[in-house]
């Protein structure tokens, strides 16, 4: 999303909506990846963990799905899960139906299972494969969505490659610089995103990065950028990982988006993530797009995000008192 985008949303914004929609949409994933925070403990709170949660499935999943949607009305859908290709029969009917309503839709999908070549003619749909490394690296933790079956359920597709840096990545100089190389090289590849880890409150992981691994990896993407034309990294994605905000409450991202779990019910908060995700060290890269485009001053004089803001409170106050 670009500043182009959040204007017009503005209006929905005072009048008490979240522009910005996410939906879990199964509980279910056959990967066991480390440092997936859909199945941490606390990633739902009260609600209880994601793989317990009921959620839904056949016309029961499409017209819930429908409904939140009706209800919403959002200018962008993130589906994500758990793994949405296991419900890739309800998504058959549902992406076609957001194609025409012109709903710009992002899925983000660990390809485990061939993604079905008919949504490839859907102009709105953007398609969002994680990946965790390179080959041997990816391959360990993300079996069984490993390179070569992603290579294969890509075909004939044009995806986003999205990677999320953590500190095993780190321990070699130039990773980073290989993983863009292999990816640029695919022609079904046409972006490749990075996003840094981040961790939940009290986390010890392998995966966490230290403030200097934070530092080396954002002084490593400045370089891939200039040589790799498909990782999109504005200035705007860099400011927000070299000063990323201190709270929720300062994140756009997070005040501009709904997350619902599987049973389209459950809230997620404070944003996708949920939990308890320590936002001074936050990774997500639409937040910090959204936080360095926050930072521009209007006319030179007021920052975006203040104006924002205000906007949201100013519509929390409207509907409450409507
Ligand atoms: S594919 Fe995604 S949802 Fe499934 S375990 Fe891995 S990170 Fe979690
Ligand atoms: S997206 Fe990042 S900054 Fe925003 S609430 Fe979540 S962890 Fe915090």
């Amino acid at each position: 999303m670009t500043k182009k985008d959040i204007l017009p949303t503005w209006g929905r914004i005072l009048r008490g909506y979240r522009p910005l929609l996410s939906i879990e949409i199964t509980r279910e994933c056959p990967l066991r990846c480390p440092g997936c925070y859909a199945y941490a403990p606390e990633h739902l709170g009260t609600a209880g963990p994601l793989r317990e949660l009921s959620d839904l499935k056949g016309e029961a999943l499409i017209e819930g799905v429908l409904a939140v949607v009706r209800r919403f009305r959002p200018v962008h859908l993130s589906i994500v899960g758990g793994e949405p290709l296991v419900r890739f029969r309800e998504l058959n009917v549902l992406l076609p139906i957001f194609n025409r309503m012109g709903l710009e839709v992002q899925l983000v999908t660990s390809a485990v299972r061939p993604i079905p070549i008919a949504w490839r003619d859907l102009s709105n749909l953007h398609l969002c494969v994680s990946i965790d490394g390179l080959q041997p690296e990816h391959d360990r933790r993300r079996a069984p969505a490993t390179y070569d079956r992603i290579l294969r359920h890509i075909v004939g597709h044009r995806v986003i490659v999205h990677c999320t840096i953590t500190r095993q990545q780190l321990t070699r100089p130039g990773y980073l610089q290989e993983f863009a190389a292999f990816w640029s090289e695919q022609p079904e590849v046409r972006k490749i995103w990075f996003s840094l880890y981040t961790p939940q409150a009290g986390e010890r992981t392998e995966e966490r990065l230290s403030p200097q691994d934070r530092a080396k990896a954002i002084a490593e993407l400045v370089q891939v950028r200039e040589v790799f034309p498909k990782v999109e990294l504005t200035n705007e994605m860099l400011e927000g990982f070299l000063h990323p905000v201190e709270s929720p409450e300062e994140c756009i991202f997070a005040q501009v988006t709904t997350c619902l779990s599987a049973d389209l019910k459950t809230l997620i908060t404070p944003c996708q993530l949920g939990g308890r995700p320590v936002c001074k060290e936050c990774g997500c890269l639409a937040s910090a797009g959204l936080t360095g485009i926050g930072r521009h001053k209007l006319g030179g004089l007021v920052q975006l995000s203040n104006v924002l803001a205000a906007s949201e409170r100013i519509g929390r106050f409207i509907t409450h008192v409507a």
